[in-house]
């Protein structure tokens, strides 16, 4: 009865998602609002309308797009009160435009995508031959998907509906929030939740914005990166010169900053910064024992990274451990004049942009002064170092201890019909601090419903409607698990 009914739902939501997704909500750099969009608002207000529809009480929007709404439960004793979050806007890396999303019952061989020549091939994406059988949402080519996030807010909502549906009323209070500013790193969300902490405040937070390790592995998120970002310009020269005519006195702007960026690692490709290293969380034998048991392995990791052959794996530790719980450092750009420009010169300065991913229990602040340091110390040559701050994310953390974390655990089995794992992120969501941080540290549960081939911010973006079903059914699960733990902070 019940999986019928969370296969109705998630075939409603599947419905509506086609119907969200067509309405654009890219994320737009150069907007200085928050939300950055009028499409963003556009659909935040449908939410908003949707919600009311739905029955929850004390629906509102501010002026930010923050659709926030609540629903207790219509019981005499005291129940757990979770908070839903997810968000609309889409990257702003790609089209949201246009979206025409396909409805696509995948039975092998490659997946034309609209008549944009795009076309999924099983040779370049080995993991289709999982979805054999398989109901799929894709893009036409054009534009991305937008189920990240869409697809999220469905599964809160139809959750919701369920209950109502079935049981007349919630066995939690539910306290729902969506915004539309996540992908340009929620600049208002503190502010919003310091000012509405008392309404928002819950016993447990559920966040579905993060993926499955694995088509029909559901999987909890308990680490995510952070991030340290500088631009460094060496300046040798007040402009650039002929290389015949001064080559040989004159050093060169690039070279210097070449050096600079290779002290900076080992022959190891380990960071070479002093210190760097002090404060990493090492890993518990339980959660380096539950990466060594997930579905993978080097040669898998290799494949889906895209690395080219005879390129080393770095670090000597499983590579999703160093990806998950050990920092990485990566020039994103780097620039000393251009190919198209290139020509016989000595060019005056040269430009880089560095991150570093940080992980428990790095200072963000720390590291970003370790690493202007390390940029400035002993510029060869005498050349003139300028280092400018970018950013500094926080990574985020959580033990999986709370009884919320098994009810989830519970609710995933049942839901998926598979044994639950939990994983890192390598990856920084700017969200997740700020509500753990605002909300006093109340357990965060990361569910989504993305699998590693969902391809979220690209073209080639695709939903599983069989996992986004299983994951509607967990979250109907949730809140009877929730009750039965007892979770209350
Ligand atoms: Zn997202």
């Amino acid at each position: 009865m019940e999986t019928t009914l969370a296969a109705e739902l998630a075939e409603d939501a599947a419905e509506r998602l086609l119907r969200y997704v067509r309405i654009d909500t890219r994320s737009d750099e150069e907007s200085d609002t928050y939300p950055s969009t009028e499409g963003q608002l556009e659909l935040l207000r449908l939410l908003r309308d949707e919600l009311e529809e739905v029955g929850l009480a004390d629906v509102t929007m501010d002026e930010h797009g923050y659709v926030t709404g609540t629903l207790p439960a219509t019981v005499e004793h005291d129940v757990p009160t979770i908070a839903l979050f997810a968000h609309v806007d889409t990257a702003r890396e790609v089209s949201g435009a246009g979206v025409s999303p396909q409805r696509v019952r995948y039975e092998g061989g490659e997946i034309v995508l609209g008549d944009s020549g795009q076309v999924i091939r099983p040779g370049e994406s080995p993991e289709l031959e999982n979805h054999v059988g398989h109901e799929l949402i894709t893009t036409d080519g054009t534009t991305l998907l937008g189920a990240d996030d869409k697809a999220g807010i469905l599964v809160h909502v139809a959750a919701i509906q369920s209950w109502l549906n079935t049981a007349g009323s919630l066995p939690v209070n539910v306290k729902i929030l969506i915004e539309g500013e996540e992908e340009a790193g929620s600049g208002s969300l503190g502010d919003f939740l310091r000012k509405h902490r008392q309404m928002l405040q819950a016993d447990a937070i559920v966040l579905t914005d993060t993926g499955n390790f694995e088509t029909g592995l559901p999987s909890i998120t308990t680490a995510l990166r952070g991030i340290v970002v500088v631009n460094v310009e060496v300046k040798a020269l007040k402009q650039p010169v002929h290389s015949g005519m001064w080559g040989g006195p004159v050093p060169d702007a690039a070279m210097a900053l070449s050096r600079i960026l290779a002290r900076l690692v080992n022959d190891d490709g380990s960071i070479a910064i002093p210190g760097l290293y002090d404060k990493v969380k090492p890993l518990s034998d339980s959660e380096r024992k539950s990466i060594k048991a997930l579905p993978s392995d080097e040669t898998l990791f290799r494949k889906q990274a895209g690395m080219l052959e005879g390129v080393e794996l770095l670090g000597g530790r499983h590579p999703w451990e160093m990806n998950w719980r050990q920092p990485s450092i990566a020039v994103n750009a780097i620039q000393a004049s251009s190919r198209k420009d290139a020509r016989n010169i000595i060019v005056d300065s040269a430009w880089a942009r560095i991150g570093i991913r940080t992980v428990p229990d790095m200072d963000p602040k720390d590291v970003e002064k370790r690493l202007i340091d390390a940029l400035q110390k002993n510029p060869p040559w005498g050349v003139k170092v300028d280092v400018h701050k970018e950013g500094a994310g926080s990574w985020w953390y959580t033990s999986s201890d709370a009884p919320a974390f098994k009810a989830a655990f519970k609710a995933l089995r049942d839901g998926y019909g598979a044994e639950p794992v939990t994983i890192g992120c390598g990856g920084s969501i700017p969200f997740v601090d700020p509500f753990s941080k605002e909300l006093g540290g109340v357990p965060a549960l990361l569910i989504g419903v993305e699998d590693p081939y969902t391809n979220a911010h690209s073209e080639n973006e695709s939903l599983h409607l069989g996992d986004f079903a299983k994951a509607t059914k967990s979250a109907i699960r949730l809140y009877a698990e929730l009750v039965r733990v007892g979770e209350r902070a």
